[in-house]
Formats: C-alpha cells, structure tokens, sequence
C-alpha cells in the first residue's frame, strides 16, 4: 500500500471548512497548529504539499527541507514570500492567485480596506474614536477634509487599482493614474506616462504595484518632495516599495499630510516591534495610521480563496498524479 499524500498546512487558524473538506479528499490533511519555523523545519520531510499564507518566509532552507514537495500552495497574488528560484531549482510548483484574473475580480477586500484607511486618515477617525473612549466630546478637535472634488493618483492600475478607481468615482475624487504596462486603459482615468506628473498633481497617492526590483523604493524622497503639500499617502501593496526613512522625513518636516499603511518592509523577516521608527511615531501622531497587513484578511474573501486554491490544487493533482 502506498503512504498517503501529505498535506502540511503550515497556518490553519480559522481555515475555510469547505476548503479543509475538498483538502480532506486529496490526502492526509496535518493542521493542527500554526507552525513556528523550526516546526515546520521539523515536518516538511515528510510532506508533498505545503499551504502558507504570509506568516513564513519560504525560503531556499525551508524549501529544501521538503524533500518531497510537489506544490507549495498560497491564496495571495504576490509572491515575494517565497523564494520562486528556489523552489524551480527542486522541481516544486508554486499554485498562487497570480494570473486569476476572472476570480480575483470578485475579491474586494483590499481595495475595501485601502478605502476604509483613506477615509480613516483624512478624518481622523481612530483618534476620534479613541477620544470618545476616553470620555471625550470635541467636534472641533477632529475636523477633516472632504474627499470630494480631490485629485487622486494610482499607481498600479491592475485589479485593486482599478477597483479603488470606482470607489473614487463615486466619492466624487478625480481619477488619474500610472501604470506603463496596463495593455487597456479605461477611458473614465487620466493617464500619465511619468510617475512625477502624477505625483506633482496628485493630492492623495494610493499605491497598488507588486514588489519587484523596479517598485522597490519606488516612492522616496525625490518622488515624496514632488507632492504637493498636505498631500496624503496610503500604502496596501507592500512595505518596501515606499522608502521608509523618507516616508518618515517628509511626515516629521509636515510636508506629507498623513500616510496610511497596511504594510512595512520589516514585517517579511518577521521582525515589526513597537521600536520600528514608523510605529514610534504612530504612537504619538494621528497622521500616520498603520494596520497589520490585514488589507485582504476579511473572513468572506479569505474563505473564497481558501476554496479556490484547494479547487486549484485538486486540478493540479489530477494531472500529476504521484505518490
Ligand atoms: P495586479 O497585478 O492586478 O496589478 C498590479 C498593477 O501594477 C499592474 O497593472 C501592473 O501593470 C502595474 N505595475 C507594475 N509595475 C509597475 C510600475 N513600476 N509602475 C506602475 N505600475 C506598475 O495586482 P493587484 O491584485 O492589483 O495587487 C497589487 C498589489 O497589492 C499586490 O502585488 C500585492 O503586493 C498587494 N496586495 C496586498 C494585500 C493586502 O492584504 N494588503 C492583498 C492583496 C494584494
């Protein structure tokens, strides 16, 4: 008899049940537990299929580890969490949401949130909240700014750029962006062929690029000084695509009017504390909100995914049946 297919899944905290299920069928499902990095050093021998999300950097000592992994399977569209050199050198397949264009259409989740981190940003809504909490009631202490009638730029006009770009509409913003590699542009956005023009003319940035050797550091302090004062920044793609010493800089000179971020560069090696420099001064300055990386963990886009990856592993197996 033949040793089972096993399925490690190296994060299952509040797993889709329906995609456990469709797993259940494929082979020996182990996750009991979110695995620490030398547990799933510990595991990986003996698994043909690894599931992550963003907790683990996949990298070459971890990929090597799995002698016998066939696919590593992850519901997120970027994947520079794993190292993709590494795991074609071994022969092991990377399944992702990458080139899921017709489903990825359905998932909200991100662009929801970069919506909900400018609309917190510009009025001031934690630190409102928080006052409240405290005992407070003072209306004039928090007045924002309408986004009415504002211009805003995209960088990245693919599938949440594109999605934010409706909300804009709706909120009556004036849509312009930047994307050199868009194949069809939407004729209800202005175009721009220079990041600068945009950045010059733009009162609020939003930020929908992959990280790769091109979008790293792609906003620093050059691109930070062409906007205008006041302007606001929101980051939900990734930490390193904003140098964030000059993010800091302009937020410190008062020339940027606040940022809001999903995501820092130092969360990949796993190493964000209350001493980064960005989060000190989010402590003690209500222009600068930051959130977890939690742009697409919303339970229903999670779930959806989960399903969808599993669906995409079956087929997978399907036509490379070993062991
Ligand atoms: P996408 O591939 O659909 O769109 C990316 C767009 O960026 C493409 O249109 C591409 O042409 C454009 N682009 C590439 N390089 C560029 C450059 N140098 N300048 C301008 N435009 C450039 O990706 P998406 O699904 O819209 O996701 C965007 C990013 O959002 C992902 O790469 C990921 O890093 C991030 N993301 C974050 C979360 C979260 O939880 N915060 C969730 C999902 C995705």
């Amino acid at each position: 008899m033949s040793s089972p297919r096993i399925i490690l899944n190296a994060e299952p905290d509040r797993y889709s049940p329906a995609a456990r299920d469709i797993l259940q069928g494929l082979g020996e499902v182990w996750d009991k537990r979110p695995l620490t990095r030398p547990q799933l050093l510990a595991h990986l021998p003996r698994a043909h299929i690894l599931i992550v999300r963003l907790a683990h950097h996949i990298d070459a000592e971890i990929i090597r580890a799995g002698q016998q992994l066939q696919a590593i399977v992850t519901a997120t569209t970027s994947l520079d969490h794993i190292d993709l050199a590494a795991a074609a050198a071994q022969g092991v397949t990377v399944l992702s949401l990458r080139g899921e264009e017709t489903f990825l259409r359905t998932v909200p989740a991100t662009a929801e949130h970069t919506w909900g981190l400018l609309l917190a940003l510009v009025r001031h809504i934690p630190a409102a909240t928080a006052a409240v909490q405290r005992g407070q009631w003072n209306r004039d202490q928090f007045r924002g700014r309408d986004l009415f009638g504002k211009r805003l730029g995209i960088i990245g006009l693919g599938r949440i750029g594109q999605i934010v770009a409706r909300y804009a509409h709706a909120f009556g913003l004036r849509v312009h962006a930047y994307d050199p590699y868009l194949p069809h542009w939407p004729d209800d956005i202005e175009r721009h062929l220079q990041l600068d023009s945009l950045l010059a003319t733009s009162d609020i940035i939003t930020l929908h690029v992959p990280l790769n050797d091109a979008t790293t550091h792609l906003i620093g302090s050059h691109e930070l000084a062409l906007l205008p004062p006041g302007a606001w920044l929101v980051n939900t793609s990734r930490g390193a695509i904003v140098d964030e010493a000059a993010l800091l800089a302009s937020l410190q000179v008062n020339h940027l009017g606040g940022a809001a971020l999903d995501v820092l560069a130092a969360e990949v090696a796993g190493v964000v504390t209350r001493h980064h420099p960005l989060i000190q001064y989010a402590q003690t300055h209500s222009n600068l909100l930051i959130t977890p990386h939690i742009g697409g963990a919303t339970a229903d886009s999670m779930a959806m995914t989960e399903i969808f990856m599993a669906q995409k592993l079956r087929s997978f197996l399907e036509i490379n049946q070993s062991p």
